[in-house]
């Protein structure tokens, strides 16, 4: 338990502005007094924050005895739209937000009650916006489950109500919203040229068999990326590294995603109060002699930040024989940002130190 103590504090230490600004944004710190205005070669230029969430109490009375009642009270106080959202934005020097409600529990209501939900989402963010027109623009809720309705939804939020776009989940109780039973929803942000903000929930509608068919090959495609994701995840998250310090592991196919976004798996443990970290380093520290990944990602740029995240140490020629991903020592020979040692290293140096060949 000292040395998790330890961890954060050198952690919170080290990036203490990192960090104070999650604090702000999340409500957790003291909101700064005055406006942060952003310049760029001395010209303000304006901030907009296209993912700004909120919740509109209002709705609880629409939900009232329903078993929405308890979704929808959704998040922390700082979700709620007043002052102290105000004051954050002007800590973070974000000049509008772009609001959108997320986790979409409505997608489980029947016709009548989710068209009920939709239109005091609407209509109160509509009202918030009015009163700070310089400061605010929001994203309609729809009744996805409903493509029809969703459709009117998204047309009545932005010709009535002057909503510039429109915010939906990843899949509607499960199932997929790329077919062609969406397709009214669809054409109708077409037709209207509003942007569709899409956001997750924790995969709900992937961790189970047989998500990833379908055209695609996805259980090979993103499948097994993700499945490395996870899997190098859990070794970091559940102190397994920690344990047995002398690993060295490599992850396939790149590390799957986790090299791409390894700043949202590096904060976990400080911005996720529920995350109960195991590890004992900083997730990305285990990238710098535990964890290794190899070179299977086809393209320079990929290459470029793979090695600018794990560094050149950390990774290690692969081929995937006898299968014809289009890969080549020539992505390693051609790299402009290597060097020539960085090179041998990544083509051989490095597994002749681990594999102790000679
Ligand atoms: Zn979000």
């Amino acid at each position: 338990m000292t040395s998790r103590r330890q961890f954060v504090h050198t952690v919170a230490g080290a990036a203490a502005g990192l960090y104070a600004f999650g604090g702000v944004a999340h409500g957790q710190g003291s909101a700064p007094a005055t406006r942060r205005q952003v310049s760029i070669g001395g010209k303000r230029i304006k901030v907009i924050d296209v993912h700004a969430h909120c919740v509109i109490p209002e709705v609880a009375e629409v939900v009232k005895g329903t078993p929405f009642a308890a979704a929808a009270a959704g998040g922390p106080p700082t979700n709620i739209l007043g002052p102290a959202r105000l004051a954050t934005m002007d800590g973070q020097g974000v000049d509008m937000q772009a609001l959108s409600i997320n986790t979409y529990w409505w997608y489980g209501a029947d016709r009548t009650l989710a068209a009920a939900i939709v239109k005091a989402q609407n209509e109160a963010l509509a009202k918030w916006v009015a009163t700070h027109p310089d400061r605010f623009v929001a994203m309609t809720s729809v009744a996805l489950q409903f493509p029809d309705l969703a459709a009117q939804q998204l047309e009545d939020g932005v010709k009535r109500l002057g909503l510039r776009g429109v915010t939906i989940g990843g899949h509607v109780n499960g199932e997929d919203v790329s077919g062609p039973k969406y397709d009214p929803f669809w054409a109708k942000a077409a037709e209207l040229g509003a942007i569709v903000f899409m956001h997750p929930n924790e995969s709900g509608n992937l961790v189970k068999q047989g998500a990833l068919g379908g055209r695609g090959d996805l259980g090979n495609i993103i499948g097994n990326p993700l499945e490395t994701t996870y899997f190098l995840s859990r070794l970091i998250f559940d102190g397994t590294l920690d344990r047995h310090p002398g690993l060295r592991v490599c992850g396939a196919h790149a590390g799957g995603y986790l090299p791409s976004y390894l700043g949202r798996t590096d904060v976990a443990c400080e911005v996720r109060a529920n995350a109960n970290c195991a590890n004992k380093k900083r997730p990305r520290d285990y990238f710098k002699r535990e964890l290794l990944v190899d070179t299977m990602v086809f393209s320079e740029e990929g290459l470029r930040h793979l090695v600018a995240e794990v560094g050149v140490g950390q990774v290690v020629y692969g081929t995937d024989v006898p299968f014809n991903w289009p890969v080549t020592v020539d992505l390693v020979l051609n790299a402009s940002f290597l060097s020539a040692s960085d090179k041998e290293s990544i083509l051989g140096g490095n597994l002749m130190r681990l594999l102790r060949i000679t």
